[in-house]
């Protein structure tokens, strides 16, 4: 069927309300952040969907689903647009699937929440403070991205350093999920081995309606900037920290300089040559801190926490990969690499990437726990040439042991997230059996892409 047959097809089966099809309007919300990568770039530009559509209930989106099933077109689920791999990108056309409207607080109990899928975290966040608590974690986009799109596409965030990721058990509890059928089901998801089929699936597996997550008694957290002469002893002063158990924290973030020099409120501090830590910690264990710094050799200024107090931002703006977003802002042909050093030779790990690459690399580490384990996981800025040296510096980081997550594939198999791929798998192939859900984001499900409408592949 041509692509323009369904398309007249879906305005007379559904109100022109929730359809938009404005070629600059349908080819915006077919991107996210895939532009922090030059390869993805290359491979990602020139692809959109062919149109958007914002149903406005569950009811809604499962006769969408059924419509695009019976025309066999593709779907792509879209929250917030803020994903980093071209998670959005549609590659063979069809329909992205606005999950905005979808945006209600169904259930607020004492540690956990329901919410439905479109949810913006921030918005979250606000409710959940309202009731005395907030989210375990975060992602540092929380203004702009959904619970969904963070469930199906992220890891971790502020708050990752006391809670783990997405995959650790007791954060994320109970998913509703659609599935891609001629008669859409919706099956409710609790237990944990059923849960990883969902969690970081890119949609390919199902489309997540609501989410139950477990939340966090709230916290008036201190923000904190401390600066370092040298790297070293930032990351030796972070380690500390993060190693305390009794310190309660949400954020323990590391850049080398001159990273954090392009932190628009930093620009008249000495940034460029400083190494910088930035903390959430609980405002009773400050005094505490403010001694640990003093040991390391750190010194704080209250300018940077007043000026993103009265800007209405947090430390936490400054964190995570806004870290690279701030550097490309004015660096715009660089690029980043996601990581995990291994905590016992991490030192050394950064000693020999220096070496062999000075500030061709520069690090950025999150301290996070993962798997009841606290690693450093980095986003370290790339100052970008070509795609082979990008390869040379990717394979020199995976021979020192680091765990690279390549953030330079659409793939999921390729992105390094992919210890649950042959569930995500099994489950998309019970739940979407012609392929239509996000089709080609990953390599183990070729067969019915051939019928699809809309455009060629990559
Ligand atoms: C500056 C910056 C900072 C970031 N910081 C972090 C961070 O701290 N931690 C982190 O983990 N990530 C981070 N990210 C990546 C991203 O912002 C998060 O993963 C975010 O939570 C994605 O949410 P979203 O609503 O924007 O999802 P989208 O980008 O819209 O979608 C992400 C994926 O989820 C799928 N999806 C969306 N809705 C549904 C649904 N209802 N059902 C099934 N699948 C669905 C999409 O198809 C897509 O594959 C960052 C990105 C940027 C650009």
């Amino acid at each position: 069927m041509a692509s323009m047959d369904w398309l007249e097809e879906m305005h007379a089966e559904f109100e022109d309300e929730i359809i938009h099809t404005k070629s600059t309007y349908v080819k915006k919300m077919s991107q996210d952040y895939y532009w922090y990568s030059p390869v993805l770039k290359k491979l990602l530009d020139h692809h959109s969907g062919d149109c958007v559509i914002a149903p406005r209930d569950e009811e809604e989106l499962i006769s969408v689903l059924s419509f695009a099933y019976k025309r066999k077109v593709p779907i792509v689920s879209r929250g917030g647009g803020t994903g980093n791999y071209g998670q959005i990108v549609p590659l063979y056309g069809g329909i992205v699937l606005d999950t905005s409207k979808l945006n209600k607080v169904l259930e607020m109990k004492e540690e956990q929440a329901t919410f439905q899928a479109g949810c913006k975290l921030g918005v979250i966040e606000k409710t959940l403070r309202k009731h005395g608590q907030e989210l375990r974690f975060y992602p540092s986009t929380f203004m702009k991205s959904t619970l969904a799109g963070f469930i199906a596409g992220g890891t971790g965030g502020i708050g990752s350093i006391q809670y783990g990721t997405l995959w650790d058990e007791g954060n994320v509890l109970q998913l509703s999920v659609v599935t891609m059928e001629e008669k859409p089901r919706k099956i409710n998801v609790t237990k944990k081995e059923e849960l990883t089929k969902y969690i970081h699936s890119y949609g390919i597996s199902g489309i997540i309606t609501e989410a139950t997550i477990a939340t966090a008694k709230k916290t008036d957290w201190h923000d904190m900037i401390v600066y370092f002469d040298d790297l070293q002893s930032a990351l030796l002063f972070s380690e500390e920290v993060s190693r305390k158990p009794h310190i309660k924290k949400r954020l323990v973030s590391v850049c080398e300089a001159p990273l954090s020099s392009v932190f628009k409120p930093l620009r008249t501090y000495r940034s460029e040559t400083k190494a910088t830590v930035l903390l959430q910690v609980d405002p009773d264990q400050t005094q505490e801190v403010m001694n640990l710094i003093l040991e390391h050799g750190g010194e704080t200024t209250d300018t940077f926490a007043q000026y993103v107090k009265n800007h209405n931002l947090r430390v936490s703006d400054f964190s995570w990969n806004h870290v690279t977003l701030w550097w490309l802002k004015q660096n715009e042909a660089d690029t980043y690499l996601q990581g995990r050093f291994d905590p016992h030779i991490y030192l050394d790990q950064v000693r020999q990437l220096k070496a062999c690459f000075q500030d061709e690399v520069l690090i950025h580490f999150e301290w996070i726990k993962a798997r009841g384990k606290l690693v450093p996981s980095s986003q370290p800025v790339i100052r970008y040439t070509t795609d082979e040296r990008l390869q040379q510096i990717i394979d020199a980081f995976e021979k020192l042991g680091i765990k690279v997550s390549n953030p330079h594939t659409y793939l999921l198999e390729e992105g390094g997230k992919d210890d649950w791929i042959d569930d995500i798998c099994i489950a998309k192939k019970q739940n979407d059996p012609c392929s239509l859900l996000n089709p080609g984001k990953t390599k183990y499900i070729a067969e019915g892409i051939h019928e699809m409408a809309g455009e060629e592949h990559v």
